[in-house]
């Protein structure tokens, strides 16, 4: 007999407990190898005064058994306070979001009746690093990190889980004819990694079109793989096209630990009443299953879920005069789901899961670049117009450096520039080896910012400039 492995269990606000309790039904009913240990977090925690909806004993058990499954959380109102998930999934590492969405036509009404999509969103990178500047009076920036690292993982993570689950396309979206060298890299790692896998078809699309597409024919979808603002977006489209809120599940998943849930609230309006559907959960809960090595139980209960549906016994939010058989509460619902166990359905795709190992993927790092310093952005506050500041710049140069172009909001001024161009007060100042093609020094910028912080230039940022491998590692100004 397979042993039991240890869950931490959240049942969250709302409709939480009562979605949990159907869960854990069914769960054990199936014969889940689970140990459970159970904590609080959410409402009752904030008003606690714990900041992050979380105490110090729940976060213990959290880290013993690497794996959260929790209900939903009422947001609390006014400031002070921070979101229990960014919480979660920043100081776990869950570095993959998995949102499966699918139709069960004719049994649940859906305008999208073969609709089988995985959505899965990078969790930690991209512009939601959160790292902002105001640099200059009418300028702030974010940076949009995207790392060769959390790239690979997430992207092997899709093909793993695509060929696993006997997928037949992966899908990545990016915005790589603009952002060349952010999205151009999750792109390309994309391209190279799909090689290892050739019985997935691959696509790329560009963001636009993409989730244009998406949300007209999701059916031409499969797998989709995302960074994360494009995942944020993506995920609650495909979402929304599903049918119910209450039918969604999620899986953040990371190389320690992993988190399940519903992907909706928690309904405060039903709260209390034994009418919320508890089938996010429980997908979360299968999921889970997966996940810790019972697929063959995760498969179990699926089954019994999709018998259930195609029974028409439904829940409120899904119930139908014309395709529903019987309309029951959260409670009767988990019970019918037990009484299915062992049954699969027959119109609807019975499910396998193949694989009963956990996803685990290893990153490598390989040979480093050969990295060559050629100049430096510096960028800096001024009222002047462009032509007083380059000839500011010019005195500044050194034996090593000489200013080449001056570009605003990424547009480049000087020389030559566009005269109508709307310029603020932030100007990113190119430096490059003053003879083309030699390498520069750190000490050599150290020299330049020395001789323009005595000229009096308010000097805000500097951007060492690289080649790697020969291949150029910035990008270059819109006309330069
Ligand atoms: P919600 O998802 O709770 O509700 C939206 C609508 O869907 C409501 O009409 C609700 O009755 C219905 N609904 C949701 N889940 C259902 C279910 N299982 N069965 C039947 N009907 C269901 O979204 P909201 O009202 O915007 O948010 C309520 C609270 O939940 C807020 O405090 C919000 O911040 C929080 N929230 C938490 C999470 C989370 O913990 N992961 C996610 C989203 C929202």
């Amino acid at each position: 007999m397979a042993e039991n492995v240890s869950i931490t269990v959240a049942p969250g606000d709302g409709i939480g407990p009562e979605i949990m309790s159907a869960t854990l039904h069914v769960l054990e009913a199936a014969g889940a190898h689970l140990n459970y240990e159970h904590i609080e977090v959410g409402d009752a925690i904030y008003r606690d005064g714990h900041s992050s909806g979380i105490g110090p004993e729940a976060w213990e058990s959290i880290q013993r058994t690497g794996v959260l499954l929790k209900g939903p959380i009422t947001t609390p109102q006014g400031g002070g306070v921070k979101s229990l998930n960014v919480t979660i999934r920043k100081s776990l590492g869950l570095f993959a979001n998995v949102r499966p969405i699918r139709a069960f036509e004719p049994f649940i009404a859906t305008n999208h009746p073969h609709m089988d999509v995985v959505v899965i969103r990078e969790n930690e990178e991209d512009l939601y690093a959160g790292i902002e500047h105001r640099q200059t009076e009418e300028v702030v920036q974010a940076l949009k990190l995207i790392s060769k690292p959390g790239s690979e993982r997430i992207i092997r993570y899709a093909f793993e889980y695509a060929q696993r689950r006997g997928r037949k396309k992966v899908t990545c979206l990016t915005k790589d004819n603009i952002m060349k060298l952010t999205d151009g890299l999750f792109h390309r790692l994309f391209r190279e990694i799909g090689v290892e896998y050739p019985e997935l078809e691959t696509e790329h699309l560009i963001v636009d079109i993409g989730i244009a597409r998406l949300a007209a024919l999701p059916e031409l979808f499969d797998v989709v793989v995302v960074p994360n603002l494009y995942g944020d977006i993506v995920s609650d489209v495909t979402a929304e096209l599903s049918g119910s809120v209450g039918l969604g599940a999620s899986a953040n998943i990371g190389e320690k630990a992993a988190m399940f849930e519903a992907i909706h609230g928690s309904a405060p309006q039903i709260a209390g009443k034994n009418l919320a559907n508890p089938s996010g959960l429980l997908g979360a809960a299968v999921s889970m299953l997966v996940h810790v090595g019972q697929g063959d139980i995760a498969q179990l209960i699926n089954n019994a879920w999709l018998k259930t549906i195609e029974d028409g016994v439904h829940t409120n939010d899904i119930f139908s005069k014309v395709r529903s058989k019987q309309l029951v509460g959260t409670k009767e619902f988990g019970d019918a789901i037990v009484e299915r166990i062992g049954e699969v359905p027959e119109k609807l795709h019975a499910v396998q899961y193949k694989a009963n190992r956990p996803i685990v993927i290893k990153y490598e790092r390989g040979k480093p670049a050969e990295r060559v310093l050629v100049g430096v952005d510096v960028f800096i506050h001024s009222h002047d117009e462009v032509d007083a500041i380059a000839s500011a710049l010019e005195k500044a140069e050194s034996h090593a450096l000489k200013i080449k172009a001056i570009s605003n909001r990424g547009i480049k001024v000087w020389p030559d520039g566009f005269p109508d161009i709307l310029k603020t007060d932030h100007w990113c100042c190119r430096f490059m080896a003053a003879k083309e093609g030699t390498e520069i020094t750190n000490s050599d910028i150290a020299a330049l910012l020395t001789q323009l912080d005595k000229d009096g230039i308010d000097f805000i940022q500097t951007e060492n400039l690289y080649y790697f491998d020969g291949e150029r590692g910035f990008s270059l100004a819109q006309g330069q």
